[in-house]
């Protein structure tokens, strides 16, 4: 429900949903707009034309862009974060006091979720702030990475870390062992969550099963755990459950085993293909092989789960460029994809400590700058061929990655 109104001679527009708050108030130059989960948590702000993206763990990113320039993302410090949750806080809280008052003038009266929300936002100050976040802190081990649809995720963590954990591109997992949560384990980390989150829960989309590999559990150990995500949840309402598949040297599950996942709300598997090209995954130290993935995407889509496909570009520098591109294609092309499905293109991030920087380096390649990666993803894209309705094409920024 949106409730119209005036604030001094400031237009004023309350949008009261049932899984938020948004709060618009008109200056001379530019609308404030805040977002408020119905816990109270600052979701998303735009503030003197920054946007800024609060996540669960308490970080914040700012993006903003300025005319003729290209887009700019810092990473808030916790202190900057507190600051910008305060000033929020601190506008809603005046804007209510007016509301109560008679100052703002609305032209329907707020109804009572509206009350309910504006307080819950009001009492969320700093102190609450920390508070969740440390609470947050015990209940997750922290989050890697999500695919960048699933950042509204409820994020259960089945597993912990990489049960490959080899890739010599990837870091997000490095330090923490792989492990299967037993089942009753499992059902208390989903309950905890489920707690944590509290009227926020409203805000989430889906379940994401984690961490990087959660599919390749054996189906006798991962059915008890699905069943326990079904104890705890609404899984149809919360729209069905999604994870990542990565590395396919392991157990491979049958069109059988989809189906069984399928039964239970399984709707979405990301698969880290990164290249087409089997030398390109050697050198990447990646487990398995391209028809690999095709074999596992095909039984996937057999049994009626999508598929969201990564794909690396800029990966193996000049060297592995055109056997990238060629092979990527055919791979693709080979997979079956179709309009209930997602590629996305990841841009290759190079830390210089991780072991990719190291490998690159003792083989003498060339890295591929900004552009050339970009237009990796137009040469791959270009040769892309669907007998039906064509996946949807995005890019995957890890950078971005907010929960
Ligand atoms: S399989 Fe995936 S999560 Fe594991 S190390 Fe490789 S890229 Fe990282």
């Amino acid at each position: 429900m949106i409730t119209l109104g005036h604030w001094d001679t400031r237009p004023v527009t309350i949008s009261v949903k049932p899984n938020c708050i948004t709060v618009s108030v008109d200056d001379p130059k530019e609308a404030d707009v805040f977002s408020y989960d119905l816990a109270g948590r600052l979701w998303t702000a735009f503030l003197d034309g920054t946007a800024y993206r609060r996540g669960l763990d308490g970080k914040m990113v700012a993006k903003r862009r300025l005319p003729g320039e290209a887009r700019e993302r810092r990473w808030l410090t916790r202190t900057e974060a507190l600051a910008i949750e305060d000033h929020a806080r601190q506008q809603m809280v005046d804007l209510y006091t007016a509301i109560q008052s008679g100052a703002a003038r609305l032209n329907t009266p707020l109804p009572a979720a509206g009350h309910a929300a504006f307080e819950r936002a009001i009492r969320f100050d700093a102190a609450r702030s920390q508070a969740d976040v440390e609470r947050y802190g015990q209940v997750y081990q922290p989050v890697g990475i999500l695919p960048p649809d699933q950042y509204m995720a409820v994020v259960l963590q089945a597993t912990e870390g990489c049960s490959f954990n080899t890739c010599n591109f990837c870091s997000f997992y490095k330090e923490r062992p792989f492990r299967i949560k037993r089942p009753d384990e499992f059902r208390a980390h989903a309950a905890a969550v489920r707690d944590f989150l509290g009227d926020g829960l409203s805000l989430r989309r889906t379940i994401f099963l984690g961490d990087a590999n959660a599919l390749v559990v054996p189906m006798p150990r991962l059915m008890p755990l699905v069943d326990a995500v079904h104890e705890v949840y609404d899984v149809p309402a919360l729209g069905g459950l999604y994870a990542f598949l990565d590395g396919f040297s392991g157990e491979k599950k049958t069109i059988s085993d989809y189906r069984a996942l399928a039964h239970k709300g399984l709707t979405r598997v990301y698969v880290g293909l990164e290249s087409g090209c089997d030398d390109l995954l050697a050198f990447l130290r990646k487990p398995g092989q391209a028809a690999d993935s095709v074999q596992a995407v095909r039984a996937m889509k057999a049994a009626g789960v999508a598929v969201g496909v990564i794909v690396l570009l800029g990966a193996g520098g000049q060297t592995y460029a055109a056997a990238h591109v060629r092979e990527t294609i055919r791979t693709v092309n080979d997979m079956g994809l179709d309009g209930d499905d997602i590629l996305y293109f990841s841009e290759l991030v190079v830390d210089d400590d991780l072991p990719y920087a190291r490998a690159a380096y003792e083989a003498g390649l060339t890295p591929l700058g900004a552009a050339e990666r970009i237009a990796q993803g137009e040469m791959i894209e270009d040769g892309l061929r669907f007998s039906g309705e064509p996946p949807q094409i995005s890019r995957y920024d890890i950078r971005e990655f907010i929960y």
